[in-house]
């Protein structure tokens, strides 16, 4: 008997598709789907169901494409958020860390990535257009650039500030100093180094 006959074909089809999510290696995907086979069946389900309702609801907000599940998410359609302020973040889960310390009144705007020449991802992948269509919009006196403190982090960051001292002379630019490891992600930054990063930008 072949390895074809024995292996489940039901297992094989999750583990192909678990590899499509970006980052998601065999390993990770093996990892994911042999862990969520030792919960009782309850419980497997429940994360099967919470899964699927969260990819049916889930996606990125018209105006700064932050995950949420209306078309544009509350930070963005709350008045009381000044948009003189706009942190440049390079994914959803870092503006919510951000956001967790229940501080910061401006806007984000989520690039859905970093500048990565080694991984073929450049600018044009990320959501830079859109935030210069922002800028010119909204004027604002200020652009923090929050991406994270990497090397890819770093460039991107560097990239985007020319963009806009070019082509917005007048809006200040400023970087989140590095009150975190270096090479550490925004996402993991504890909440006191988040808050003094953000106080002492540059
Ligand atoms: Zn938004």
């Amino acid at each position: 008997m072949g390895f074809e006959e024995v292996f489940p074909k039901a297992l094989k089809d999750a583990l192909e598709s678990i590899t499509k999510i970006p980052t998601y290696g065999e390993r990770g995907a093996s990892r994911f789907m042999y862990n969520l086979l030792k919960l009782p069946k309850e419980e497997r389900k429940k994360v099967a169901k919470a899964i699927l309702q969260a990819v049916e609801v889930l996606r990125p907000c018209r105006e700064c494409f932050l995950i949420t599940d209306r078309e544009v998410c509350p930070i963005c359609s709350d008045e009381r958020r000044s948009k003189k302020f706009i942190c440049v973040v390079e994914e959803s889960q870092d503006a919510y860390a951000i956001e967790r310390l229940e501080r910061y009144k401006g806007v984000y705007h989520v690039l859905q990535g970093r500048i990565a020449p080694l991984e073929g991802i450049s600018a044009e992948d990320l959501t830079i257009d859109k935030l210069m269509e922002r800028i010119e919009r909204y004027q604002p006196k200020e652009v923090i650039l929050a991406t994270n403190p990497n090397v890819e982090g770093e460039a991107t960051a560097n990239y985007i500030a020319s963009l806009i001292k070019r082509r917005f002379p007048s809006v200040k630019v400023t970087r989140t100093a590095y009150g975190f490891q270096f090479g550490s992600l925004i996402e993991f930054a504890d909440e006191y180094s988040l808050e003094k990063s953000l106080e002492n930008r540059k």
